[in-house]
């Protein structure tokens, strides 16, 4: 079982990296990716964990986008963690985050909600990428809600009042900058409903123009057509498709496992891949 979608506490998952593997093993993962938001701070943690667990753990990241307002999310596999673009372009947007969630923080503290930049930096691990649900568990260890779902689904969407977004690279740009740095782009979750705006297939075609290598087709929020619609893309613009789980520990109900990549799907990517290379027990 091969899932390449998974977060720790190095961005914003609740188990930390060598958590993560064992939940890994656990679940019955034979490979596992780690794909934290914007960071490779994991990687090491993750990479002896794996070691010791008898798993193969691929390195990658979730690379924030955004286009005209709307987020994309873009995985990476296997880029150098010191290629400097893609190092500038990481802490950028981990910076900005920062300076972001204290802003909303600040917009919900003033309407009363029991949160503080105080209580949500608690919330964050040393060094880790900070990310909406860090306010939510604050929330929910304030009481004012039972989990992040709950806290999402009131005050932290996309469309909430208190909402304010981070610099994050256009998604074209940041294809681009995975590829120099050696590490093989696929666009993560195209269709989920969740988020504000879907991956249109006009820009799909653009990012598999600039060097995209895949698409991660079967996620939780995806339904059985997009599933197909998707599938049907990635083979008309040659690109691998994925599936996988977007695990966050406890802070989703997402399962390891729960969709699964094909080997010969990884194959590729692991060909493709010239930045970081794939840890073998
Ligand atoms: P941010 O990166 O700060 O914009 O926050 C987005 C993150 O919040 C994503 O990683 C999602 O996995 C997570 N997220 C979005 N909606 C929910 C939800 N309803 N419950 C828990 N986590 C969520
Ligand atoms: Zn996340
Ligand atoms: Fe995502
Ligand atoms: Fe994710």
């Amino acid at each position: 079982m091969i899932d390449l979608h998974a977060h720790s506490s190095a961005s914003d998952g609740t188990e930390p990296p060598a958590g993560v593997v064992d939940s890994a093993v656990v679940a019955g993962l034979s490979v596992l990716a780690l794909t934290d938001h914007d960071t490779t701070l994991g990687w090491a943690e993750a990479s002896d964990a794996a070691r010791a667990a008898g798993i193969t753990l691929v390195p990658g990241i979730e690379v924030s986008c955004s286009r005209r307002y709307r987020s994309v999310h873009l995985l990476a596999y296997l880029p150098d963690p010191a290629h400097p673009e893609l190092v500038a372009e990481l802490e950028e947007a981990r910076s900005s985050r920062e300076s972001r969630l204290d802003r909303m923080v600040t917009r919900m503290a003033a309407d009363g909600l029991p949160v503080s930049v105080e209580s949500v930096r608690a919330e964050v691990e040393e060094g880790a990428t900070a990310g909406r649900p860090h306010i939510a568990d604050a929330l929910v260890r304030a009481g004012a809600v039972a989990h992040r779902d709950e806290a999402f689904a009131r005050w932290l969407g996309d469309t909430s009042p208190y909402y304010v977004s981070h610099y994050a690279p256009d998604p074209v740009r940041a294809v681009e900058v995975v590829r120099a740095a050696g590490g093989v782009p696929v666009v993560a979750h195209p269709l989920s409903r969740t988020r504000t705006g879907v991956v249109t297939d006009d820009l799909l075609e653009e990012l598999a123009a600039a060097g995209l290598a895949g698409i991660e087709a079967r996620h939780r929020d995806h339904d059985p057509a997009a599933v197909r619609h998707l599938t049907d893309v990635a083979r008309r613009l040659d690109l691998v498709v994925t599936g996988s789980s977007d695990y966050h520990g406890q802070g989703k109900l997402n399962r390891l496992g729960e969709n699964t990549t094909d080997p010969e799907a990884l194959e590729r990517i692991e060909a493709l891949a010239t930045g970081t290379e794939v840890v073998r027990p």
